[in-house]
């Protein structure tokens, strides 16, 4: 984004690229978005996108590539074995991470039960700022558990903190020393996922490595949501504001024993993979790749996908091409805060997450207040969000409700994918709904399953509100779509 002054003095970004291919979008009237959310359960993941005006589901898998991204795949050296492309991308990794020895995986996940696999024994605690879903999954898994040291203002919906990403140093230290073998290894996760996207800073990081080496225990990095941190070192902390995004990037990973990412994410293209400076790490790490993954030269992924994470890579140290996301959800939260919608600050990366424990106050947590305003949302303006909240947990054994911290809708905007008028269109649509919030009612489970049931659970409204929804915005609307 250009640091451009516009002469009518309306501070707006401006994008450094330009779009040259398109995807054509449809954008059903209410009536029909009505009919296609209550087809789908009131479950936004249900809904198929030919109903889906903006998809702000997820950022992984949908970024946009660039032209050079797509113009290597068509280059990519098809081989089961001693790949060219393989060998292309193993070098770019060690090019930007100055790590040597690289074990290719099919996606984020697929490392963490790498490294879940090979490092974690039952009675483990990993200790890392923030916990990530499939993170937990794959270390409980093992027998291990999480603990979440971020510091306590991390959790705060509104802030002026720049880096709520930080682990609280003291927290890890007195946990380490009580029983360093515990501590199979420290895990960091850059771009803190379920906190709103909320970056730690070179200087925390750098911390948490003085205690790993104190106590001679091992430092990951999930560095899937590498890029926007890097923006936002870059640009928020004083003591990085002369380095370069590529400079930034060799003293993390400088800091770190292994690093792991979903190249759905960084990289914009799929996949994934682990990379180290150490040799042990990896021989340990290395036997699990060809058992689930395939083998070492490809690792589930495809040929072109790798030749796309390859040229992606390199452009993610190029500060243009990574920093329209933040840019982006730093204006859309503005936009909301300005307009009175309670949304966590300051913008983080991924997408913006709007507070329903606020926005919908007057619905109780069993009514699943951010589902609820999910489907709103979805009514209001064909958008997809997803639920972040009560819905995203698992029931007690005793089958009560295991209520979330926060209740958060979250509008991810998959990097450089939306213009400016469609995120004003969705800013648009929210405010009017925050006028209207009175009329959202709250939602229960028709189909429940067990585990993961924000996936793909049903559920039905608790009364007629959404009719009154729907009325109110052909009253304010027109025939409008
Ligand atoms: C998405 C994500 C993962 C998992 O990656 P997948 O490619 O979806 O398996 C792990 N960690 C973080 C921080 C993520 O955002």
């Amino acid at each position: 984004m250009a640091n451009v002054k516009f002469y009518a003095g309306e501070q707006i970004p401006l994008e450094m690229h330009k779009v040259r291919i398109i995807q054509r979008l449809n954008l059903p009237d209410v009536e029909q978005r009505h009919a296609a959310i209550t087809e789908a359960g009131n479950n936004t993941f249900l809904l198929g996108t030919e109903h889906v005006f903006l998809d702000m589901l997820t950022d992984s898998g949908v970024n946009a590539m660039s032209d050079r991204q797509q113009a290597a795949m068509m280059l990519a050296d098809d081989a089961y074995a001693g790949s060219q492309t393989f060998k292309r991308l193993s070098a770019r990794v060690e090019d930007i991470f100055g790590t040597p020895y690289f074990l290719p995986a099919h996606q984020g996940r697929a490392c963490e039960n790498i490294i879940a696999r090979t490092y974690v024994k039952p009675g483990h605690v990993v200790p890392m700022n923030y916990h990530f879903t499939t993170t937990k999954a794959h270390i409980t898994e093992m027998g291990g558990e999480v603990l979440e040291l971020i510091r306590e203002e991390g959790l705060e919906v509104e802030s002026d903190l720049l880096f709520k990403g930080n682990m609280d140093i003291d927290a890890l230290r007195s946990f380490i020393a009580e029983d360093p073998e515990r501590v199979p290894f420290v895990r960091m996760e850059a771009g803190t996922n379920l906190i709103g996207g909320q970056p730690f800073s070179l200087e925390n990081l750098e911390q948490v490595r003085d205690v790993c080496r104190e106590y001679g225990r091992i430092l990951v990095l999930d560095a899937s949501l590498l890029s926007d941190n890097l923006y936002f070192i870059k640009t928020r902390e004083e003591s990085c504001k002369y380095l370069s995004i590529r400079e930034i990037t060799r003293r993390i990973a400088a800091c770190c024993d292994i690093i792991y990412f979903s190249a759905r994410k960084l990289g914009s293209a799929r996949g994934g993979g682990i990379c180290t400076t150490n040799e042990t790490y990896f021989r340990q790490m290395r036997p699990l790749v060809p058992f689930f993954e395939g083998f070492l030269t490809y690792g589930g992924m495809s040929v072109r996908e790798m030749e796309a994470l390859t040229v992606g890579l390199e452009e993610t140290m190029d500060e243009e091409m990574i920093n329209q996301g933040p840019i982006y959800i730093g204006y859309m939260v503005d936009e909301l805060k300005k307009a009175g919608v309670p949304v966590i600050t300051p913008g983080g990366g991924l997408g913006c997450h709007v507070d329903a424990m606020r926005f919908c106050d007057h619905i109780p947590q069993e009514e699943y207040p951010a589902g609820a305003l999910a489907v709103a949302f979805y009514l209001a303006s064909g958008c997809r969000g997803m639920e972040r909240g009560t819905m995203s947990e698992q029931r007690n054994p005793d089958g009560s409700e295991e209520f979330s911290n926060m209740e958060l809708l979250r509008l991810a905007l998959p990097r450089r994918v939306f213009t400016l008028s469609q995120v004003k269109y969705a800013v648009d649509r929210l405010v009017w709904l925050y006028e209207n919030r009175h009329l959202i009612g709250g939602l229960r489970f028709t189909e429940e399953p067990e585990v993961l049931r924000f996936f793909y659970g049903r559920l039905e409204p608790t009364s007629d509100w959404q009719e009154a929804l729907v009325a109110k915005y052909r009253a304010d609307f027109g025939d409008s779509l």
